[in-house]
């Protein structure tokens, strides 16, 4: 007999009645079951047939299983006269927890058929499919331990859970219209209202109310994306004066409103059921207040059953916005959003293990993941070398930790931006869970540079050996594991803010690096930032700065206030409150005020963004770039700063301006690669930072590296953004601590 131990998702995917069915049409004896390490099995049989089984196992996996690791062992056989699927029982070691899986076609098929047992209802799931992480207490996995636990599963329901030929034998949400959970629409009051729930909520929609709408991960904002006042509306209230909006559509409606390959469509079909951006359809019914200013869109198709009740054909474009309030965590309670919401639509199966919606951005061949959350986690991710048990707290925006075992690593949902105390209670509680369900216990923790990041302090207090990494090594560091690089690779990270070993304000760095080491090659000349971060919110007040210190006259520029320039002036002058940064993320704000784009923005990268758009798409490659110069370590912007003030003069077109800037960047950064080529004798080159959220550079920079012969590797995976710096900090901190220990 064999002794099979199975490790991956393995649970809650079907994996146990596969195994069943398996083995029954095998006629192999013994059984299966889940434990915290697994799934083990012990089958009988002849040899042949076991090989043959083993084969199956592989080619036949359902499609949500993944499997990472099989031991083998053979022992001696102990004459079981059947197959069978036994209760769990508690092993060593940790088992996966699947994510959430969109509900599936087949469970859509049974919910659209009014004959059928769930028509309608909108809690059906099966072992392909529904909530998993965010219904999960403890593992392994199973009704008990889940959100499920207090609803007693009808006779009809139970049939199908111990039947193991049913598609839904121990699928641990089953639940049916007579046992489960149901949903109810109450006011802003919290108090419930009569009527069919889906039907109020459709009603309220139609007639521009905002819906509070509980889902899989969280609740949800939404109001008809065809309604101007009604987003309007949304937008006063969650104070968001002009930030794009993501919308659900109606599958068959979808090519009214966005333009989409198929391979898009894929993306926005699968398990994931991701955020998916892209290109607007002109004209189109959605109110321009959707996405101001911005030629793509956020879309997503309905992921959860109750999602199919409400967006159809007669309402097809809904905003479904993360529900929660300025700078917390996504809600999972009606009364967290009562000051923005007109209705709820929730349901009585509660929501434990929060996770937003994932987002994706395809940029030709290569997409890149923006946000890593629902869908993807909890799933590990494999460590480029083993790895020691290992806290890695992240940065301060785009907020992640990482969790590491010795071979793998646990990377947690979007947590959001660390200003709030609610933010970082839902950072806390998440680590804890993670912790407690994948049995990490670290003994090294790792924080930024940055003194003052709530992550930092947090990381100091742990009382457990402590590596501080710079932010841009460790955005480096991040995507070299995410394509397995172990050696010294050309960095290029562009990005918004770092702190930098000399206390300045980093962002336009070209490194060389490993995990161990970093040395700064190249940088963005610096540049004075009055006020410091704080004059992120007005890239007027950087532009006005920039062209003062590059001696450039200011006069063309419009947006700021005499009374501003002088106190800027001021600033400048007396060194008062003045930041030194070589930030890209800065340069794009300047360009784009220059260009009169944005004085002042509301949300993160608005005018960084806006300048993209100019450029429409096109293609920078062909057009000639603006000056700069080379120098001693410096990439020199002063000489782009006066072009672009003398092409603005002469009236230049922007879309021409801020094609050459693009162009600029592409070429002074291909200029210092090959410098670095010839005197490292270096051709891998890793590029990140929240810069290579922009199409135009990271294809840009992709295309025209790739054309010099240099071996490029993006950001695909892990986001490009903050979200991987955890992963980076994770990598650099152990081999940093591995070295010191063996020293
Ligand atoms: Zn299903
Ligand atoms: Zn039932
Ligand atoms: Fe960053």
């Amino acid at each position: 007999m064999y002794k099979l131990m199975i490790n991956g998702i393995v649970q809650g995917v079907g994996f146990r009645p596969f195994i069943y069915k398996l083995a029954v049409e095998e006629d192999l004896k013994g059984f299966v079951l889940n434990n915290t390490g697994g799934v083990e099995i012990i089958v009988e049989g002849d040899k042949s047939t076991l090989q043959r089984f083993m084969t199956r196992i592989k080619s036949e996996l359902p499609p949500a299983a993944k499997i990472e690791s099989v031991s083998v062992r053979e022992l001696p056989d102990r004459g079981y006269n059947k197959f069978e699927i036994k209760l769990s029982t508690k092993g060593n070691g940790s088992t996966l927890i699947s994510p959430d899986l969109a509900v599936c076609d087949d469970c859509i098929r049974e919910f659209s058929d009014p004959d059928d047992f769930r028509y309608h209802y909108s809690f059906i799931n099966c072992t392909n499919c529904g909530p998993r992480y965010s219904i999960i207490k403890e593992t392994p996995y199973d009704r008990p331990v889940t959100s499920m636990r207090d609803f007693n599963m009808c006779n009809k329901c139970r049939s199908e859970y111990t039947n193991p030929l049913d598609r839904r034998f121990h699928a641990q949400p089953i639940a049916c219209q007579e046992c489960g959970p149901e949903l109810q629409f109450i006011g802003k009051d919290l108090k419930s209202i009569n009527g069919d729930p889906i039907q109020n909520t459709i009603d309220a929609l139609k007639q521009g109310k905002i819906v509070g709408i509980k889902g899989i991960g969280g609740f949800h904002l939404a109001c008809d994306a065809t309604n101007f006042e009604a987003i309007a509306e949304m937008r006063r209230r969650k104070n968001r004066p002009d930030k794009p909006f993501a919308i659900m559509a109606n599958e068959s409606n979808l090519a009214e409103i966005v333009e989409f390959a198929k391979t898009d469509l894929v993306l926005l079909r699968s398990t994931i059921a991701p955020i998916v951006i892209l290109p607007k359809r002109s004209p189109s019914i959605l109110a321009t207040n959707l996405a101001p200013f911005n030629p793509n869109i956020g879309v997503f198709l309905p992921y959860a059953p109750h999602h199919y009740q409400i967006v159809d054909e007669k309402l097809p474009f809904l905003i479904m916005t993360s529900g929660n309030l300025q700078d917390e965590p996504i809600a999972k309670d009606a009364f967290e959003l009562q000051q923005i919401c007109d209705f709820f639509l929730t349901h009585n199966r509660p929501i434990l293990n929060r996770s937003d919606d994932s987002i994706i951005l395809p940029t030709g061949k290569f997409n890149v993941l923006l946000r890593r959350s629902r869908g993807y986690v909890p799933t590990p991710i494999q460590a480029p070398f083993p790895l020691i048990p290992t806290l890695a707290c992240g940065a301060e925006l785009k907020l992640t930790f990482a969790l590491s075992n010795n071979k793998e690593y646990f990377l947690s949902p979007y947590i959001g931006n660390s200003g709030s105390k609610a933010t970082m209670d839902f950072y806390e509680e998440t680590l804890q869970k993670y912790k407690r369900w994948f049995n990490l216990d670290p003994e090294l923790v790792v924080c930024d540079l940055q003194p003052d990041f709530t992550t930092t302090k947090l990381a100091e207090a742990m009382k457990l050996p402590l590596v501080k990494v710079q932010h841009h090594h460790a955005h480096t560091a991040a995507i070299m594991a995410e394509h397995g690089l172990d050696e010294k690779v050309i960095g290029i990270s562009y990005d918004g803010t770092g702190f930098g070993t000399d206390k300045a304000i980093w962002g336009g760095e070209i490194l060389i690096a490993n995990y161990e080491n970093f040395e700064r090659i190249y940088h963005l000349e610096y540049m004075p930032l009055p006020g410091g971060d704080a004059s992120i919110k007005h890239p007027i007040r950087i532009a006005y700065a920039y062209l003062r210190s590059a001696g450039i006259d200011t006069s063309f520029l419009t947006g700021i206030p005499s009374w501003e320039q002088k106190v800027i002036s001021k600033q400048l002058v007396n060194n008062f409150n003045v930041f030194q940064t070589s930030s890209m993320g800065r340069l794009f704000d300047c360009v784009a005020a220059m260009l009169d784009l944005y004085p002042n923005i509301t949300f993160e990268a608005q005018s960084a963004m806006a300048l993209e758009f100019l450029c429409e798409n096109e293609d920078v490659l062909q057009i000639e770039p603006f000056s700069f110069h080379i120098k001693s370590g410096l990439i020199g912007i002063k000489p782009l700063l006066r072009d672009i003030a003398e092409a603005i003069k002469n009236k230049a077109e922007q879309k021409i301006i801020a094609k050459r800037f693009h162009r600029t960047i592409l070429e002074f950064t291909l200029v210092t690669a090959q410098r670095l080529r010839r005197d490292n004798n270096l051709n891998k080159i890793v590029l990140s930072g929240g810069v290579m959220q922009n199409k135009l550079i990271v294809s840009g920079l992709a295309e025209l590296l790739v054309k010099n012969d240099f071996e490029v590797y993006r950001p695909q995976k892990l986001p490009a953004n903050d979200g991987s710096i955890s992963v980076g900090q994770l990598m650099i901190a152990n081999r940093i601590n591995k070295n010191k220990m063996e020293k």
